[in-house]
């Protein structure tokens, strides 16, 4: 209306006002040429409103008087406002979808036709889903895993889908559907790879301990029947029975101890308390228990040349002890056993070195895990559990401590236990001569 009135009545006016004092054809004729002239400036206005429309945000708004001016003014302003409000939206969509990226879980959204919509980056890596790439594609087509699709088709099934990573270092997923509102679909999937080996650990432990306790079980069992059939044995047959019995007895206690020594150590981070320990007195003991227990059938020395060493010391005895008894379980009679106790360079190194039977080096790796055993029958007849090489890593490692283990078949075996430097006294003279036996 504005426009009309700037623009029409100035020229309508100046056509009267010739008509008046010319005639009616010089007015008609002005009016029309003012007309034209109008009809042109507007267009080449409009032409520029038009370029400047189809892009605002390249260049500022034409600098006009008038109207047109104001025109430009307001679209500006609103252009702003809108493009301020789409900014902060973008802010946080963005801000949304880093969120859902730093989620462990994978997260994948389908429509009613099983079609991807949106996925979050962990559903990149645990189902080879990634959007924008797969948008549209078809959720079964991308996991392929036998009755995944019969699966999607329960919303409500309580218990999850397992799914298996295509990866080299196979990992295990959980798969679970949520529904999202009306149409759509939550695809959840969660990594429980350390759940299900963890698990599978726990069962074959309980297995392994059930059938280790289970053969001595059974023998005292069958015995106990015997026992109860008063005449169908001699006193002697009695006799050699109860010890028999006994034997057993005493696996099983030890199993049941060495199970509670590995309880105790799992449940508790590092030793109750530490102390120096006097390896001069510690290495005493341990050939004194070495001898017991090999009944003279072995050669044994001990020499004990480090400073006193910082830690738990019924730990470090058990750990120390186990390494010993092994060395003479495994060391045929006549045999030679050397426990020592070192500096080697800033370590303080405590070594047991038999000649007896030697580990064939593909066992070495395995020999510290529960229950793993190179002779079972050697390992049973001399009283083994099985357990000792773990609980000595257990306790090593609660001191730092590394194990290092040097063994030939047929020649012997060496032990080492390895601690750093800060666990030893630094001032300690070395100690004596080796203390020897047998
Ligand atoms: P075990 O109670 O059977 O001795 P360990 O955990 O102490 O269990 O040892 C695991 C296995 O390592 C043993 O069964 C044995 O085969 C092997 N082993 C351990 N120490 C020695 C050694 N000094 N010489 C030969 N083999 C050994």
């Amino acid at each position: 209306m504005r426009l009309v009135l700037t623009n029409v009545l100035p020229i309508a006016g100046l056509g009267l006002l010739t008509t008046l004092l010319h005639d009616s054809a010089w007015g008609w004729a002005t009016t029309t040429l003012g007309l034209l002239l109008v009809v042109i400036v507007q267009t080449r206005s409009l032409a520029s409103f038009a370029a400047w429309i189809d892009d605002p945000q390249r260049s500022d708004a034409p600098d006009h008087a008038g109207e047109w001016g104001e025109i430009y003014l307001k679209l500006s302003r609103r252009l702003r406002v809108e493009a301020r409000a789409r900014d902060e939206i973008e802010a946080r969509l963005r801000s949304f979808t880093d969120a859902m990226d730093a989620v462990p879980d994978g997260l994948v959204i389908v429509d009613g036709n099983h079609q991807v919509q949106w996925a979050n980056r962990a559903a990149g890596d645990h189902l080879g889903i990634r959007v924008p790439r797969d948008g549209g594609a078809i959720i079964e087509q991308l996991v392929r895993t036998p009755g995944f699709a019969e699966y999607l088709g329960k919303p409500g099934e309580p218990s999850p889908f397992i799914v298996q990573s295509p990866a080299a270092r196979a990992r295990t997923y959980a798969l679970r559907i949520v529904p999202l509102g009306q149409r759509n679909t939550l695809l959840v999937s969660l990594d429980v790879t350390d759940a299900r080996r963890v698990e599978t650990m726990r069962s074959t432990f309980v297995a392994n301990v059930s059938h280790e306790l289970r053969t001595p079980l059974t023998v005292v069992s069958g015995f106990l029947e015997h026992f109860a059939d008063e005449g169908s044995m001699s006193a002697e047959q009695r006799q050699q029975f109860a010890h028999l019995m006994s034997e057993q007895t005493r696996r099983m206690l030890s199993l049941v101890d060495d199970l509670l020594t590995l309880s105790r150590l799992e449940a508790e981070d590092a030793p109750a308390s530490e102390e120096e320990v006097d390896m001069d007195e510690l290495l005493a003991q341990l050939l004194a228990e070495g001898q017991s227990l090999s009944e003279g059938r072995h050669r044994i020395q001990a020499s004990c040349k480090g400073p006193a060493l910082r830690g738990n010391r019924k730990e470090l005895h058990s750990a120390f002890g186990n390494l010993v008894s092994n060395a003479i379980r495994y060391t045929p009679p006549g045999g030679e056993i050397r426990i020592k106790w070192k500096l080697r360079g800033e370590l303080g190194v405590f070594s047991v070195r038999d000649s007896g039977v030697g580990i064939a080096a593909e066992h070495l790796p395995r020999l510290t895990e529960r229950f793993y055993r190179v002779d079972r029958g050697r390992s049973r007849d001399t009283g083994g559990t099985g357990l000792g090489l773990a609980i000595v890593k257990h306790i090593l490692l609660r001191h730092q401590a590394n194990l290092a283990i040097d063994s030939r078949v047929g020649e012997g075996s060496t032990f080492r236990a390895e601690f750093p430097d800060w666990r030893l006294r630094p001032d300690d003279p070395p100690s004596d001569d080796p203390q020897t036996s047998g």
